[in-house]
């Protein structure tokens, strides 16, 4: 089978490896989408990492082949792949928050290979059942980002009267935008590229601030009536951001984080100052992934609302094309690009 990897910082290769063959409580997925996410860029730019993994952390596909002692899957059913793997036993792992397990924490493309190849070997844990009316790449979104959006979106719980100000709108913020309208919120999204400011709106956005233009704080409580946003769901991982979150959101208002973005290198005036949380009485909360359990209700909430998680695509490939794929992807100026097998 063939795999991504990335050989150098910036530079990526498709390598032949031996198909894998399925252990004790191992399953094999024969990919059918893989999706680029904005940490396989931290990857791409990581001159620390593991030059003989598979890449690729998002994917869905169908079971060709599972181990002894498999009971939950079988052969021929469609999943998507949940792409922490934890132990199985420790009380985070058994609550299903896999992703905070305590003792054997692995992630595909992080210890273990990755979604970006023909094949990818994972526990039966990392199965998620996908219905027939979710497509592959909507089962491969819910296994990372958009299970992380909808996991923030739990957490500020925005209703009809709420106001949801989106920061970053990459594939993560567009997931939330989504979700927030979900909810019944009003939705305004904050960003500086173009191509991301439409897609704010094609996802649900009310409306757009643009960050080179505005003053995204004054901009953000002008839109509101001087009061701020009372939901803020930051994405991008940029301490600009993350100050500015602060400083907009209405007394009493609830921040949900979710972004990194590698080492910062800002002034301390530049810094977040939590003063003005107490200040505010604001609600400060980080979010990381999701539950696995959160699987049947982000389907759920997709039917229920009908909400079109591949509107955000503006690019699909082959895997033969997926070097040119990653490279498109790293100029920041897409929205989600997806590999069909
Ligand atoms: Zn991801
Ligand atoms: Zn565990």
């Amino acid at each position: 089978m063939r795999g991504l990897v990335f050989t150098g910082v910036g530079e990526m290769e498709i390598r032949d490896f031996p198909d894998p063959t399925p252990g004790p409580g191992e399953v094999v997925v024969d990919i059918k989408c893989t999706s680029l996410c904005g940490s396989d860029l931290h990857n791409l730019h990581n001159p620390n990492l593991n030059r003989d993994l598979i890449m690729g952390h998002e994917g869905a596909g169908i079971v060709s082949a599972v181990g002894d002692g498999i009971t939950t899957v079988k052969i021929g059913d469609r999943v998507a792949l949940y792409h922490i793997i934890g132990c199985g036993k420790c009380r985070n792992c058994m609550s299903g928050y896999v992703q905070f397990c305590t003792t054997d924490r692995r992630a595909l493309a992080g210890i273990e290979h990755g979604t970006d190849a023909e094949k990818c070997l994972v526990r039966e844990a990392n199965c998620l059942p996908l219905p027939d009316d979710i497509s592959y790449a909507v089962g491969a979104f819910i296994g990372c980002f958009a299970g992380t959006s909808y996991s923030a979106m739990r957490k500020l719980n925005p209703n009809g009267q709420s106001v949801v100000a989106v920061f970053g709108l990459g594939p993560v913020g567009l997931a939330g935008v989504a979700f927030a309208k979900a909810f019944g919120a009003r939705v305004i999204g904050i960003d500086g590229i173009a191509e991301r400011l439409d897609l704010g709106l094609k996802m649900g956005c009310d409306e757009v601030v643009d960050f080179r233009e505005a003053n995204t704080v004054k901009a953000l409580k002008e839109l509101t009536g001087g009061a701020g946003p009372d939901c803020i769901y930051e994405s991008s991982g940029s301490m600009v951001a993350q100050k500015q979150a602060l400083e907009a959101a209405a007394v009493h208002g609830r921040i949900c984080m979710v972004g990194f973005n590698g080492p910062m290198s800002l002034k301390t005036d530049q810094a977040p100052s939590l003063y003005t949380m107490i200040g505010k009485e604001l609600t400060l909360m980080g979010s990381s992934i999701m539950p696995r359990q959160y699987h049947y209700d982000i389907i759920d909430l997709i039917r229920k609302q009908n909400i079109d998680l591949e509107a955000m695509v503006t690019h699909r490939f082959g895997f033969d094309q997926i070097i040119d794929a990653v490279r498109l992807f790293d100029s920041g100026r897409t929205g989600k690009v997806v590999i069909d097998l």
